[in-house]
C-alpha cells in the first residue's frame, strides 16, 4: 500500500506539480486573455469615441442687429392722402362706388356736385386726391379744377363746395437772354407760358417774334399771382424792355379806360387790332395744329383771344361784303376796303344789329361781337386780311394805332414808365 501508497504519493506529487504547472498556465492564459479583451474593449471605445468626436469647423454665424424700426400705430387724428388722375369712362359715381360709399350717400353727393360744379370742366387726366382717416375710411376728395379752384366733396357731411386758393399777388422780374424760344426763356424763369403770349402780343408789332434771333434778350415786370411758391395765374405785364436785332423795343401796361393796354414810352398804343384783346394765341401760319379739328392744318389769320361781348370794329373804312353764318367760321363779316384790300372777322357771338351786305362803314365802327361760334375752342376773334386775291398776315399791313394815352393822362403814365424803368435799367 505504501508503495502503492509511496507510489501514489510519487505520482501524487507529479500530478500535484502538473495540476500546479496546468493552473499557472491556465493563469497565464486567463489573465492574459482578459487584458486582451479588454486592450480590444479600450482600443475599440477608444478608436469609436475618436470617430465620433471629430471636429467639425463651423464658422460662428454673424448676428445682424438690426436697427429697431418702430412703426407707430396710426393716431386717431392721423390722415392718409392718395393722388389719382381721372380715367376716361370716369364718372363722379364710378370714382365714389371704387372708394365703397354706399349708394345712397353716392346719390346724395352727386346731386350736391352737379349744384356747383360744371361737367364740361369734368375731363381726362384731371388730378384729384382722397383723404381718408387713420383707419382707412375715405374722408372727402379733392378735384383740381384749374389752378386757383378746387373742387371739395366731404364724404361726412355729404357736401360739395368750389374752394378758391388763397393766393399771392406779386411784381416778379425776369432779366434773361432769350433760350431757344421766347416760351422756353420764360418757364426757365418759373413763369407760365401764357407770359409769353403776353409779351408777343405786347409787341407783335414790332418785334418779329417767328425770327427771333441768339442776341435778343428779355426784361419783364408781371404781376403774378402765387400760391404755394409757385405762379398759378398771370393778371397782367406791367413792363417789357425787348432787345431784337440790335435795338430795343419798350411796352409798358396801363388802362386808359378801355382795359388792359400796351403802350410805347412815349403813350403810343402799340397795338393795330380791330379791338382790344387778352392775348395773341396765334399768328398766321402756314402749318398749325388745329385745336378743334385736331389736325395739322394752315393758319391764315392772326386769332385774338377776348372776353365773349368784347365789340369788334372795322379797321378801315370799307363796305361790307359779307355778313352770315357759316360751319366753319361761326358769324362771320367781310368788308372791302379797296380794289385790293379785304378783311373778314369770324366767330362773332353775334354781329352788330342792321349790319348788311352793301353798308358803308368806319374805321372804329362796331361790326359785331367776340364769340365762339364755327370750329372755335374758345372766346376769340380770327382776323384774316386778303391782298390781291390772296390771303396775307395782317401784321405786314399798316393798320391804324389804336387811341393813344390822352393828354389828361400822360403825367401820371410818364411816371409809371420812369419806376419801371429804374427797375429794368
Ligand atoms: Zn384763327
Amino acid at each position: 500500500m505504501q508503495t502503492g501508497l509511496g507510489f501514489v504519493t510519487k505520482n501524487s506529487k507529479f500530478a500535484s506539480l502538473i495540476l500546479k504547472a496546468v493552473s499557472k498556465t491556465f493563469w497565464f492564459i486567463t489573465v492574459g486573455l482578459l487584458i486582451t479583451l479588454a486592450g480590444l474593449w479600450l482600443f475599440q471605445n477608444y478608436f469609436y469615441s475618436v470617430k465620433e468626436t471629430t471636429p467639425i469647423t463651423i464658422d460662428a454665424p454673424h448676428i445682424y442687429e438690426l436697427e429697431s424700426v418702430i412703426v407707430p400705430a396710426a393716431s386717431a387724428d392721423q390722415v392718409w392722402t392718395k393722388s389719382f388722375k381721372v380715367k376716361y369712362g370716369d364718372s363722379f359715381h364710378k370714382i365714389m362706388s371704387r372708394l365703397n360709399l354706399s349708394v345712397d350717400k353716392i346719390r346724395k353727393l352727386n346731386n350736391e356736385i352737379l349744384n356747383v360744379y360744371d361737367l364740361d370742366d369734368f375731363v381726362y387726366g384731371l388730378d384729384y386726391k382722397v383723404n381718408y382717416n387713420h383707419d382707412f375710411t375715405p374722408q372727402s376728395m379733392v378735384f383740381e379744377i384749374d389752378p386757383l379752384h378746387h373742387l371739395q366733396v366731404n364724404f361726412i357731411t355729404e357736401h360739395a363746395l368750389i374752394i378758391e386758393k388763397e393766393t399771392i399777388r406779386e411784381d416778379l422780374m425776369i432779366i434773361s437772354p432769350i433760350m431757344s424760344s421766347l416760351v422756353n426763356t420764360v418757364t426757365i424763369h418759373g413763369a407760365p407760358e401764357k407770359l409769353a403770349d403776353l409779351i408777343l402780343s405786347a409787341l407783335a408789332w414790332k418785334v418779329d417774334f417767328r425770327n427771333l434771333l441768339k442776341a435778343d434778350s428779355l426784361k419783364v415786370i408781371y404781376e403774378a399771382l402765387i400760391y404755394d411758391s409757385q405762379v398759378v395765374e398771370i393778371e397782367k405785364v406791367k413792363s417789357i424792355h425787348f432787345k431784337h436785332n440790335e435795338r430795343w423795343f419798350y411796352a409798358y401796361g396801363y388802362d386808359i379806360g378801355n382795359g388792359w393796354e400796351y403802350f410805347n414810352e412815349s403813350g403810343k398804343n402799340l397795338s393795330h387790332a380791330p379791338l382790344v384783346f387778352d392775348r395773341i394765341t396765334s399768328l398766321y401760319a402756314q402749318k398749325r395744329f388745329h385745336p378743334v379739328r385736331r389736325r395739322w392744318k394752315a393758319h391764315y389769320g392772326m386769332d385774338f383771344e377776348a372776353e365773349e361781348g368784347t365789340p369788334v370794329e372795322s379797321i378801315l373804312d370799307g363796305v361790307i361784303t359779307r355778313v352770315r353764318y357759316d360751319r366753319a367760321n361761326g358769324n362771320n363779316v367781310k368788308i372791302r376796303h379797296s380794289k385790293t384790300l379785304t378783311t373778314q372777322y369770324l366767330h362773332f357771338s353775334k354781329i352788330a344789329i342792321s349790319l348788311a351786305v352793301g353798308d358803308s362803314v368806319k374805321r372804329g365802327d362796331v361790326i359785331g361781337y367776340v364769340g365762339s361760334t364755327g370750329w372755335s375752342s374758345g372766346p376769340h376773334l380770327c382776323l384774316r386780311v386778303w391782298h390781291n386775291g390772296y390771303q396775307k398776315d395782317p401784321l405786314q399791313f399798316d393798320f391804324p394805332r389804336r387811341d393813344d394815352v390822352p393828354e389828361e393822362l400822360k403825367e401820371a403814365f410818364q411816371k409809371q414808365v420812369i419806376d419801371y424803368d429804374s427797375l429794368l435799367k
